[in-house]
């Protein structure tokens, strides 16, 4: 089987993961702070706080910017549930937005549309790991005096003409899940420039206390403040050596992963039901993950069969994602459903998400192409 999303773990990894179990540290010592470095040094970005999940970066994110009962975020419809739950979480209620049907990033003129009085930040998401329009989008965000985050949890080391991914909103949101880039088996991070908000992300990852363990240490301190209501959103060392080995490797996979899509785009480019999802020009690409859009209806396929077909031809196709307003928790707190965001729901009934990882090779891609083009010929 080829998975659609696969980690890789090499020989350096073991041995930096080994060599922080004997450490002396397990969590919160040195390397938290050298992968917090690292990932600042790969995105342009000034300030990382290292967090257990990507889920609790996008949490951080919104505590750091103030989000509350009563105001209102922007997300796409088109995302991650995470993505939404983050807003939820601090008693604040999400309001979906369409994606732009060729891309699936936030179709910034429809942002407009939902903002009210109540609204106070827009999250953007890099679907599939193309950089949204953060032009536009930062604009819009200074013109109507709303906070700009980037949950890019699909594009560490994607950028646009303005630059890195990291750098183009006032918050970034990493994850460091196995099916992300790079990955920490479980983790994420928020990059910044302005180290306010750094330092409160920071202190709401250690239970809103001022003065964390290590810092007290280095002071000579014992005496600690809680001042904020925090979790514990740490993550440890060993963690964080496994992704400072990752992280190293980053450019290749990169590479790896545009020659795929690269690959992806000439073979799939004769068939008339299925088409890569567009590229805006002048970005650079993460491709998290290869997405194409096939017209079942125009091939008489049921896309759950699809998904049995390729499984069975041994391509681990999948779909990402349920638009975010359709699942039960938010029709039933939201009243939303289906009809609510109508170029989102059409679009996502055709999304297909192919093989792509680090590592996929070029048999692998011809593989994965002849079992598509087998669904557009009917045959398989
Ligand atoms: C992976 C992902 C997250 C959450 O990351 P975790 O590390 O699994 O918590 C959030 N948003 C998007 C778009 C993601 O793909």
């Amino acid at each position: 089987m080829i998975p659609y999303a696969r980690h890789q773990i090499t020989e350096d990894d073991l041995a930096a993961v080994l060599d922080a179990l004997q450490s002396g540290w397990l969590t919160t010592g040195p390397l938290v702070e050298a992968f917090e470095g690292a990932v600042c040094e790969a995105t342009g970005a000034s300030h990382g706080v290292a967090t257990s999940s990507g889920t609790a970066a996008l949490h951080c994110a919104m505590f750091a910017l103030g989000i509350g009962p009563g105001d209102e975020v922007v997300v796409p419809a088109l995302t991650f549930a995470a993505t939404a739950n983050c807003v939820a979480y601090m008693g604040a209620t999400p309001v979906f937005a369409e994606v732009d049907p060729d891309t699936m990033l936030l179709d910034p003129g429809d942002v407009v549309r939902r903002i009210t009085p109540r609204t106070r930040a827009i999250i953007a998401v890099d679907y599939a790991g193309q950089p949204c329009d953060y032009a536009a989008l930062r604009t819009l965000a200074e013109a109507r005096g709303l906070a700009l985050v980037a949950d890019a949890c699909h594009s560490l080391g994607g950028a646009t003409a303005e630059g890195p991914v990291g750098v183009l909103a006032d918050v970034t949101v990493f994850s460091f899940h196995p099916a992300k880039h790079v990955t920490t088996a479980e983790g994420g991070m928020l990059v910044c420039l302005d180290p306010d908000l750094a330092a409160r992300a920071r202190r709401f990852r250690n239970h809103g206390i001022d003065l964390d363990a290590r810092e007290r240490g280095r002071r000579g301190v014992f005496a600690y403040q809680m001042t904020d209501l925090g979790f514990n959103y740490r993550l440890s060392d060993i963690h964080c050596a496994l992704g400072l080995s990752q992280l190293k490797r980053l450019p290749g996979f990169l590479e790896d992963r545009r020659r795929a899509a690269e690959a992806y785009g000439r073979n799939l480019a004769g068939l008339a039901r299925v088409s890569p999802l567009a590229v805006r020009p002048g970005v650079s690409h993460a491709y998290h993950l290869y997405v194409v859009r096939v017209d079942f209806q125009a091939l008489r396929l049921d896309r759950q069969e699809a998904f049995r077909r390729l499984h069975q031809a041994g391509v681990g196709a999948n779909v990402h994602y349920l638009p975010v307003h359709l699942h039960p928790y938010y029709r039933g707190r939201l009243g939303t459903g289906p009809g609510a965001l109508p170029v989102t729901e059409a679009a996502y009934e055709r999304l297909l998400s192919l093989p792509m990882f680090n590592g996929i090779t070029r048999d692998m891609v011809e593989r994965v192409c002849s079992a598509v083009h087998a669904l557009e010929t009917g045959r398989g």
